[in-house]
């Protein structure tokens, strides 16, 4: 279970309730510090939602109302709304076999509205982040990262997030770093883009009489950050953990090829594994055997992004992405988690093996 072990969180909010400092503060300022240092990042600030990190990485860099974003539609809605949430617009490419942005299709997407490539860490894994930002250094673009699930991978040493502009991170339940609740991050190395987030975060203010510019509220809240100060101490163990159970799965499942398809890991990629996401032949029925048989699976997500009754009117249509239709029809989740049983994976993959050999 998820904070069986909450003693520690308990005696932190004894010590941040007596300071009635419930907004921003030293709290919230140590977070930022070690989450930085976890990342290797020169700057991070905490916002209320992974949503709102994406929102205030575009604004900061003045991506608005005719701009063009390049990006995925095999993702979580926020990506993309958080593009429409700025006025600007969604130019979704194809996914390769690892379910990520595919560098090889950027090119070909660049219009003179272009602004940014907006790269998903996807599931957790990293899209191959060197190539994508050589790719916007030569065409002159910007680079956001939505490392949502990235907290705890990595590319070449290299943490999710910090290979761009801007990284942007969310802390919900379901997230390899996470608090009782919303919460999110983002970070930077470059001072100017940190100063100008650290403030439109907070209405736009340089002193409690004045402010700047016109911001907004987005400010991450001391007590999720006394979780968040926790759950960190804990992250690279549990991506670890998963790690060692994706490894048994995979070779399980890798023999039931071509029934099962199991992506490429590649060496020096560290993968979250937020989501653990195989492709399986005859989907739907395999769902219900799973079900029949007491397996949690579920499928993120069904419809793609750009095929959301959202998107009719930036014009795709079945066929426009044919890998991420094929994933969205063939993917399903699986549970990786750090709480199962070696006993609990030998029970799946015999679940599973069964279902294609009888
Ligand atoms: C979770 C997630 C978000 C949104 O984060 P919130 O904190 O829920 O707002 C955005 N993008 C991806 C890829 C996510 O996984």
């Amino acid at each position: 279970m998820q904070f069986a072990n909450h003693e520690k969180i308990l005696a932190r909010w004894k010590e941040l309730i007596p300071t009635t400092q419930f907004t921003l503060g030293p709290f919230v300022e140590e977070f930022e510090r070690d989450f930085a240092a976890f990342i290797g990042a020169k700057y991070v600030i905490g916002t209320n939602t992974g949503t709102d990190a994406l929102i205030l990485a575009l604004k900061a860099l003045g991506i608005g109302a005719g701009d063009e974003i390049i990006t995925v539609a095999a993702t979580f809605f926020a990506t993309s709304g958080a593009i429409v949430a700025v006025g600007a617009k969604p130019v979704f490419i194809d996914v390769d076999d690892r379910y990520q942005m595919d560098a090889n299709l950027i090119e070909a997407a660049i219009t003179s509205r272009t602004k940014a490539i907006l790269p998903v860490h996807w599931a957790g894994a990293a899209p191959d982040m060197p190539r994508i930002v050589a790719l916007a250094k030569k065409h002159g673009l910007k680079v956001v990262e939505d490392a949502c699930m990235g907290p705890g991978g990595s590319v070449f040493g290299k943490h999710s997030g910090t290979h761009g502009d801007i990284g942007c991170y969310s802390m919900h339940p379901l997230k390899p770093l996470h608090v009782m609740g919303d919460g999110g991050m983002i970070s930077t190395d470059d001072e100017k883009i940190y100063t100008w987030m650290k403030k439109y975060r907070n209405h736009g203010m340089v002193d409690r009489d004045h402010i700047e510019f016109w911001g907004v509220n987005m400010r991450l809240q001391p007590l999720q950050a006394i979780v968040a100060g926790e759950v960190l101490k804990t992250v690279k163990e549990t991506v670890a953990a998963r790690s060692r159970n994706v490894f048994k799965l995979d070779a399980g499942l890798a023999k039931l090829a071509p029934h099962a398809i199991v992506p490429s890991r590649p060496a020096d990629y560290i993968e979250t594994f937020s989501l653990y996401m195989i492709q399986f032949e005859n989907r739907g029925k395999l769902l219900r055997h799973l079900e029949a048989n007491g397996i949690e699976a579920k499928v993120h997500y069904p419809v793609p992004l750009h095929l959301q009754q959202a998107a009719t009117s930036l014009g795709y249509k079945r066929g426009s992405l044919p890998k991420t239709e094929q994933q969205a029809d063939r993917l399903i989740s699986l549970p990786a988690h750090q709480y199962i049983t070696d006993a609990q994976i030998e029970y799946m993959l015999d679940v599973i093996g069964k279902f294609y050999t009888n």
